[in-house]
């Protein structure tokens, strides 16, 4: 059997007119790693016919809403759904400790009746944490809060980097230095968005473009797109802007579907 992880883009967009928000699930068989929640991540989860059961971490990048608000749904439907689908893996979430913090006050508030199972990993920029085969590095995000950003990596090679909500920075690029698939944020093109986007600190397709194409990264994904980009043609006018600059692949993530990485095909850090 071909050693093989899929990303299933659960939530792409920034605001939540316009579809789910940021929201991916790792999936490398008996690891099953969610990058951020989104807000609906039960259903974005039984779209693709995956009991929430089935996973068994959970990275939360920082405390906005688009990425952290379905939590504490998320953790309670999956405790229900063990009825269905019988007994579900201990649970392990990870995130900064303040986001821990956070992400036990909601579970506090809206199931103060229950005892959710759970590991919580504090990790903070810098931190290496093995999650089974894998091996996750955090890096500092540059954002309106405190984030991070996560390098998922296997025997030395680098799958995939999620830069979360930030600023094209030097801890982003460096984390991506080499890396097989770039999880980007992309608020927009520059003439739309470019001066809400500096202010409210995202990154632009041009920028992270640009940031993928020097750190040499092979495939780039978009998300955290705006409103304007759910019409199809205006979506492609992103998508060129980033494949002028980047001498990858750009996969378009809509509609969602899930993104192979196949580790024989992947380079050596
Ligand atoms: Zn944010
Ligand atoms: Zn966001």
């Amino acid at each position: 059997m071909r050693d093989e992880v899929r990303i299933f883009p659960l939530g792409v967009w920034a605001v939540s007119t316009s579809g789910e928000t940021t929201s991916f699930l790792v999936d490398a068989g008996s690891t099953r790693l969610m990058m951020d929640v989104g807000l609906n991540p039960g259903h974005s989860l039984a779209i693709h016919s995956i009991p929430l059961t089935t996973v068994t971490h959970i990275f939360l990048s920082h405390s906005h809403s688009d990425h952290m608000q379905g939590f504490a749904n998320l953790v309670f439907t999956r405790d229900t759904q063990q009825r269905q689908y019988g007994p579900a893996p201990r649970l392990n979430v990870i995130a900064c400790g303040a986001d821990l913090g956070r992400a036990q006050s909601l579970l506090e508030i809206f199931y103060p009746e229950r005892k959710f199972d759970i590991d919580w990993t504090v990790v903070e920029p810098c931190s290496k944490i093995d999650v089974d085969a894998f091996q996750m590095t955090f890096f500092p995000t540059e954002h309106t809060v405190p984030g991070l950003g996560v390098v998922l990596a296997k025997n030395s090679k680098k799958l995939v980097v999620y830069t979360s909500d930030t600023v094209a920075c030097d801890a982003v690029q460096e984390a991506a230095d080499g890396a097989h698939l770039l999880v980007g944020e992309c608020f927009g093109m520059q003439h739309d968005f470019g001066a809400v986007a500096k202010r409210m600190k995202h990154m632009c397709a041009e920028e992270m473009a640009e940031l993928a194409e020097s750190a040499g990264v092979l495939r780039v994904m978009p998300f955290h797109m705006h409103t304007p980009y759910t019409a199809s043609d205006s979506r492609a006018h992103l998508i060129n802007a980033i494949a002028a600059r980047f001498s990858g692949e750009v996969i378009d993530p809509v509609p969602s579907r899930p993104i192979e990485i196949f580790l024989e095909e992947v380079s050596d850090d």
